[in-house]
């Protein structure tokens, strides 16, 4: 055997036993015999790099570090799925597609995983690439961290379509996970909340050997391309079990709503007997030519449906309610619960929301309550077990001054939240505004981190943001925790960002209501913060998307003398109060008050630019095409609805080309 044939040859073999390990749950040979083979390959791969496969078993162990993830265009748009809690839903659901569809209508169920989506590109039988999700029209290329995935082929078995997306569900089954936390814990680190999340995490993790240190898992629910060679959804499953992929075995053939019912309800009990987490039920019309017939809302698929099993719930003793102050003074009352197991996960604490929110339950201290987990990390409270409730209870008594700072909370009309109003002496708030600040969506200064910032405060050496640029290395040396490195790292990540834009540091100041996109519309708007520092009530709401809320605000924050001060002192220290010069060049009034539709894959500039193209030019995007629609520009393999309404509603359409001559 030549030694290219002895390394295909021990490819092909641990290629086998990879499958039946991962995907099949059945290994045939010993971990350590495998590990003999798998370090026989490596060593001949070492001495013969002229025989590199990107896709070789040694591969999975990781190593490669992405620093950017590639923005890649689904070719097949990522949709989300309409939901479903009852009988009556699924039979409205079902009236609906048989007035658009004839014949028999046959659902397939499936399982829905809770994980993070994946798109997988396969060519020729290998994996091209891996695709996050994101908007559901574009994600990440995260093809790196994938292949560390055990139960993702690398190369597929038997007969494949030449080229086809394949979508699915990166999961963290909970042995994994809970070993995962078992080794923060010992190491004093803070717990990972849930799997989901620690799913989606580890697909954008820049180093692919972490990932592959992860025992995450790849299940498989849908292909999408041509020729195909499968005329329905449970045909497809099989033929994606063949060709090597992991398909769960629970999927089930249907024939009525009746049956999809029996379907929800076993699993509805026998899911906590599943290695991983699930939220519900997919059931899809099983004829991929009904499918076709039925199509797409903007959002989802008419096709599919999803049938999301109740939240869990417990019942545990409140211990205490305790109040927390945020950077905007808002005061979140949280209640301290005896520690509880709910959905894999142990709840200590959860949110009360608001004081309305305690009356209307009638939630105090010593009760037992019910809690709920729904699809947010926080769990709530929905109701009080009267029957448990102890002699002697006395009803809650919300606060009225603020926890850190003893200051009268006050309470707007039409406000669901208490306000602590001591701006500028009330710890968390400094602390919180500051923090906000300098967070990544914001300055991003790199080297300060949210616990500095407290100690900062704490310490004296700040009170506000303006003040972390009079900030030198001996200032900072002495703090905890601090190095020669990272003081030195800290204090040039502050001077840094005063090269951060304007639109950027105007969403830092952590002007209430003002988020990044309001941040942005004000920026382009006014071009300077002086500008938007004398705008009357009337000339902000003039502006799109600006109500009454946001120009309130706006104006509060500019007449207070203190943020008067800070505002003087940036400029002081040189950070960007307007918009660039070269920025300002770029923006026209060309496309004023035309609203304009994208769609399908740009040449000469990626969809996001040119999305920024026509927004700095005046114009408006949206993101579906109606009669006021001014014109679509349209790129390669545009969407066929898209086109089709275009056309019915006399819209017209023009190519990237004649798009950016206009724009000269
Ligand atoms: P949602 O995010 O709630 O709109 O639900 C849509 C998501 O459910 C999809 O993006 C998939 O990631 C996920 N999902 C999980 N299991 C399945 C399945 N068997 N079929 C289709 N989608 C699924
Ligand atoms: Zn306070």
């Amino acid at each position: 055997m030549s030694v290219e044939q002895k390394i295909n040859s021990l490819r092909e073999e641990l290629r086998e036993h990879n499958y039946n390990y991962y995907v099949l749950d059945n290994p045939t040979i010993s971990d350590y015999d495998f590990d003999i083979k798998l370090k026989a390959l490596q060593s001949l791969e070492e001495t013969h790099p002229e025989f590199h496969d990107a896709n070789s078993p040694t591969l999975r162990v990781g190593g490669e570090v992405t620093k950017n993830f590639n923005t890649v265009v689904h070719e097949h748009r990522m949709y989300s799925l309409d939901n479903s809690y009852s009988k009556e839903d699924l039979l409205d659901w079902e009236k609906r597609i048989k007035k658009m569809v004839d014949g028999q209508v046959n659902y397939t169920c499936e399982l829905k995983y809770d994980g993070a989506s994946i798109s997988l590109t396969y060519e020729n039988g290998s994996l091209l690439r891996a695709v996050t999700r994101g908007d559901g029209t574009q994600g990440d290329e995260v093809t790196a961290n994938i292949k560390t995935i055990n139960s993702v082929p690398l190369q597929l078995k038997g007969n494949f379509p030449q080229k086809f997306d394949i979508r699915g569900e990166i999961v963290l089954p909970f042995e994994g996970f809970n070993k995962m936390n078992e080794e923060r814990l010992e190491a004093g680190e803070e717990l990972y909340r849930n799997p989901r999340n620690t799913a989606s995490g580890s697909l954008k993790l820049q180093n692919s050997a972490e990932v592959a240190k992860r025992p995450l898992e790849c299940l498989l629910y849908s292909i999408k391309g041509n020729n195909l060679g499968f005329s329905s959804q449970f045909e497809s499953l099989e033929k994606a079990r063949q060709m090597g992929f992991k398909v769960p075995k629970a999927a089930k053939l249907t024939t009525s709503i009746d049956e999809v019912l029996e379907f929800v309800e076993y699993w509805d009990i026998h899911r906590h007997d599943l290695p991983y987490e699930t939220d519900g039920v997919v059931i899809k019309v099983n004829n991929l030519q009904q499918q076709e017939e039925l199509g797409y809302t903007a959002k989802a698929p008419r096709w599919a449906m999803a049938y999301k099993f109740k939240a869990e719930q417990v019942s545990t003793r409140l211990n205490e309610i305790t109040y927390q102050v945020g950077r905007t003074g808002a005061i979140t009352p949280v209640a301290n619960l005896e520690p509880v197991e709910l959905a894999g996960t142990t709840v200590k604490r959860a949110s009360l929301h608001n004081a309305d929110q305690i009356e209307k339950l009638d939630i105090r201290e010593g009760d037992e309550v019910y809690v709920e987990k729904g699809g947010e990390i926080i769990p709530k409270i929905i109701a009080v077990d009267l029957s448990k409730r102890p002699a002697g209870s006395v009803p809650t008594l919300y606060i009225a001054h603020c926890p850190e700072c003893e200051t009268e909370l006050i309470r707007q009309e039409g406000d669901a939240k208490h306000y602590c109003p001591n701006y500028n002496g009330c710890n968390p708030q400094i602390i919180g505004r500051i923090q906000h600040y300098i967070s990544r969506k914001a300055m991003d200064i790199e080297g300060l981190g949210g616990e500095t910032v407290a100690l900062l405060v704490n310490e004296g050496l700040i009170l506000d943001y303006s003040d972390l640029y009079t900030l030198t290395k001996d200032d900072v040396l002495p703090l905890e925790r601090m190095a020669d490195k990272s003081a030195e790292n800290l204090v040039n990540g502050i001077v840094a960002s005063k090269q951060i834009p304007f639109e950027r540091l105007l969403f830092g100041l952590g002007i209430r209501y003002v988020g990044e996109t309001v941040a942005k519309k004000l920026a382009k708007h006014y071009k300077r913060i002086d500008a938007i520092a004398n705008a009357s009530v009337e000339d902000l709401i003039s502006v799109d998307e600006i109500g009454d809320r946001i120009a309130e605000s706006v104006i509060e924050f500019f007449s207070s003398e203190a943020n008067k001060d800070i505002i003087e002192k940036l400029r002081h220290h040189g950070l960007q109060l307007e918009i660039s010069a070269e920025k300002l060049a770029n923006q026209t009034d060309i496309l004023k008050g035309l609203s304009i539709v994208v769609s399908g894959v740009f040449q000469s500039v990626s969809r996001t630019e040119l999305k920024k193209l026509i927004e700095d030019n005046g114009g408006k995007v949206s993101s579906s095409i109606s009669s006021k629609t001014s014109f679509l520009v349209a790129g390669d393999k545009m969407g066929p609805s898209k086109l089709a309404k275009a056309e019915t509603l006399g819209v017209s359409i023009i190519s990237e080309n004649d798009f950016l001559l206009k724009l000269k």
